[in-house]
């Protein structure tokens, strides 16, 4: 005790002596200088697990450090002091914009964050992930870290760069209560109520969904939906926002959020229909053998008649078909797609964008993906 004592004796002559504060805060028993003392109403991991977002409301509901995981020493004025009052203060602002989200919305507690990408909610109680069960705050972290992959996966694959997505920050809500996915879809999706999933396309990228257990049973399940509806919102939104699939460019839209699909889990189950119909799907979701039975059968719809329908026009072997479209696309060069897309957004027919981007004709394109598909896809 007295040596200690002593220290701080020293420490204040050396504060006076050279007239500074952070000398004095050198000594504070409490926070080592630093002006700011951890939180401890959270776990030890807790700095790790806020790290993949800027905000998080659970976190941010802690009556002593409103979620900065941080307090201000009370000893002290150190060096992180003057930093810490700016956090505390965005902090504030996000918890005032939290409330604001939260009006008319029903129930607790509300799982929000903030990605780099996203606005994002997420009010799944419970899944169990790989063997363990995860809870709600697990799961936010754990899907917010998913739909970034996903963004990354979109620009990686298309060569694109952020600043091509009109959509700065994409605004997904899983809920659980059907109630405030319908007041969620008034809110933010300009109008309309289906009690499913609903999208807004364009330069607002906005997904709603309330998780079905029939449905989505599963996090694999769950995690599919979202690898099949948020590429939509990207490819609607780069360039100029503009959603192609309501011209005749559905194989595009939905070929590629099938690719997603597929890539991520090898089977696609989600289907975008303004008639939901939830029993909807082909062949049991894994594709490529059915399509390889298809490219075989002269009877399949043409790529001049399936490239010409919107999204909702598409019948659901054409889904699977327009999959396989975009597979063969992807895999000849991804990052011609994205001059093929430039140009159906203009409302040109595909004739003209897969000869521009790709220097193929329709002929030749159906011709060339369906030796490709018997090459490359296996028959069982
Ligand atoms: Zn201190
Ligand atoms: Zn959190
Ligand atoms: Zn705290
Ligand atoms: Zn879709």
């Amino acid at each position: 005790m007295s040596s200690s004592f002593a220290v701080r004796g020293m420490l204040a002559a050396c504060a006076l002596l050279f007239g500074a504060a952070d000398a004095w805060a050198q000594g504070c028993m409490k926070c080592h200088g630093k002006g700011t003392l951890a939180c401890t109403k959270h776990p030890k991991n807790a700095p790790q697990v806020e790290s993949n977002v800027s905000f998080c409301s659970i976190v941010a509901r802690c009556a002593l450090c409103k979620g900065t995981l941080r307090l201000d020493c009370p000893d002290c004025h150190g060096k992180e002091e003057e930093e810490y009052k700016d956090v505390l203060a965005a902090q504030e602002k996000r918890i005032a914009e939290q409330l604001e989200f939260e009006k008319g919305i029903a129930g607790e507690p509300r799982g929000r964050c903030l990605t780099k990408h996203f606005d994002f909610t997420f009010e799944v109680e419970k899944l169990t992930v790989g063997r363990e069960q995860l809870d709600q705050h697990q799961l936010l972290h754990l899907y917010a870290d998913r739909i970034e992959k996903l963004h990354e996966m979109f620009n990686e694959m298309l060569g694109l760069r952020d600043g091509d997505h009109v959509c700065k920050r994409y605004r997904v809500m899983v809920w659980r209560n059907p109630l405030d996915n319908v007041e969620a879809q008034t809110r933010y999706t300009e109008g309309g109520s289906s009690g499913v999933g609903k999208k807004l396309l364009g330069a607002r990228g906005v997904y709603t969904m309330c998780r079905d257990r029939n449905k989505e049973p599963q996090d694999d399940d769950l995690h599919r939906n979202l690898a099949h509806n948020i590429p939509h919102l990207f490819l609607a939104s780069i360039f100029d926002g503009v959603w192609v699939g309501q011209f005749k460019a559905g194989w595009v839209d939905e070929g590629l959020s099938h690719w997603f699909e597929d890539k991520l889990f090898g089977q696609c189950t989600n289907f975008c229909y303004q008639e939901q119909n939830t029993n909807v799907s082909f062949r049991g979701g894994k594709w490529k053998t059915p399509v390889r039975g298809l490219a075989e059968d002269p009877k399949r719809p043409s790529f001049s008649e399936t490239s010409n329908k919107t999204s909702d026009e598409l019948t659901t072997p054409e889904h699977a078909l327009a999959f396989s479209y975009v597979d063969y696309l992807l895999n000849l060069d991804g990052t011609k797609f994205p001059a093929m897309v430039k140009i159906l957004k203009k409302k040109r027919p595909t004739r003209e964008a897969l000869q521009e981007a790709y220097g193929l004709t329709m002929f030749q394109f159906e011709e060339d993906w369906k030796k490709w598909v018997l090459a490359t896809y296996s028959k069982r």
